[in-house]
């Protein structure tokens, strides 16, 4: 059963070197004056919204943004806020994201490791020169390539962030940059089809008319073929978009599919304690502004009711390919699933999208490939 007695932490690190073309996370452009006056709003936060948060914390998550741009020093300030107001479990989870320009030597990885960073996640998206430039990307291939060697050799526990379903890709070229990643070994791969998010520059190109279509077809190729190759090698599929070699899942990204609680610091993060939603405001002044006078950051609440809580249950739990489980279900929400939703469990499963195995419900190949019109059917 799930232990919901422990918490992930998540810190947002709002600045980046430039704007990624399809990006809509809240980043600014680092400047280290503001970055400054950020990390002690940051701590400000972390020590004002202590009190409510302490269970034991079992995941830190850096995430942005580009945490890398950050100093070692600025980097240990934080942890060491965390240390000292919030309740850590023994060797917690502590994963960084890494944008591959910024780890090239082997010191750099030293000196995290030497924080207690113990899981870097990189961003290398493609190795294609091509595709790199189409997303606006500020790293290159040759980058990629270095920091993917030192993270291989140093043996470290590492994710690598791919994105497939670019404008023109073929499947082929997405199999080759996995191909290529794979000679490094990662312990985890995270392959995502890129959203074309409205507002976005490469959403207004594609909106235009001005880049090649995105082929469903090449899409599904894409990623059967992604799915086949790394269960050959041994990863094991296990949420919608995410693989890992056996004992590598991410324990944090879990907390949110398994639905435990976990607090965000930061403009626009997100925190949930198992019945209300809080998500702060996307303004890094109000930010600032708050913090540094010691008031709480402005932010919305949003207390969602059962049924909403039943439903966002189901949408993340059902990401992961174990699926739910009915006993936890019943234990968490204190009534039956089958009571709430047979209707709808019993339409996906003739249609081919839903399964049972004992107490478990989990999507079938082909709801892997339809989870939104799963997902859909629970709102
Ligand atoms: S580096 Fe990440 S957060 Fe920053 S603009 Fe690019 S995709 Fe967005």
């Amino acid at each position: 059963m799930i232990d919901r007695n422990q918490l992930a932490l998540y810190l947002h690190i709002p600045f980046c070197l430039q704007k990624c073309s399809y990006c809509d996370f809240y980043s600014r452009v680092f400047e280290p004056e503001t970055v400054k006056l950020y990390l002690g709003a940051l701590v400000g936060e972390l020590k004002y919204r202590s009190s409510g948060w302490q269970k034991p914390v079992t995941s830190i998550y850096f995430g942005g943004g580009t945490p890398s741009l950050l100093s070692s020093a600025a980097l240990e300030k934080i942890l060491e806020a965390i240390e000292e107001n919030y309740r850590l479990v023994k060797n917690p989870e502590i994963t960084l994201e890494v944008n591959p320009g910024d780890l090239q030597t082997k010191a750099k990885l030293e000196d995290w490791q030497g924080l207690g960073i113990n899981r870097i996640s990189l961003g290398v998206q493609s190795l294609r020169k091509e595709d790199l430039k189409l997303l606006g990307r500020s790293h290159s291939s040759s980058q990629a390539r270095r920091s993917l060697s030192i993270l291989a050799s140093a043996g470290y526990d590492y994710n690598v962030d791919l994105i497939s379903a670019l404008p023109g890709q073929k499947a082929e070229d997405h199999l080759n940059n996995l191909a290529e990643i794979l000679s490094y070994r990662p312990r985890h791969i995270s392959s995502y089809n890129l959203e074309l998010e409205p507002g976005t520059p490469l959403a207004e190109q594609m909106k235009q008319g001005l880049l090649p279509e995105i082929s469903e077809e090449e899409d599904l190729r894409a990623y059967q073929q992604t799915r086949q190759e790394l269960q050959n090698q041994g990863y094991q599929h296990y949420e919608i978009s995410n693989f890992a070699l056996p004992g590598f899942n991410c324990r944090h990204n879990l907390a949110y599919w398994e639905f435990r609680p976990y607090a965000g610091f930061g403009p626009s993060a997100c925190s949930f304690d198992l019945q209300e939603r809080r998500k702060n405001s996307s303004s890094l002044r109000n930010y600032l502004t708050n913090s540094l006078s010691h008031l709480d950051v402005p932010h919305e609440i949003s207390r969602l009711d059962q049924r909403g809580l039943t439903a966002e249950y189901l949408l993340m739990g059902l990401r992961l390919l174990q699926g739910i489980d009915r006993r936890d279900f019943r234990l968490f929400f204190q009534e039956s699933l089958s009571d709430l939703y047979s209707r709808e469990i019993a339409r996906l499963e003739k249609l081919g999208l839903l399964a049972e195995s004992g107490n478990k419900i989990y999507l079938t190949d082909r709801g892997l490939l339809l989870a939104n019109q799963v997902f859909r059917a629970f709102l």
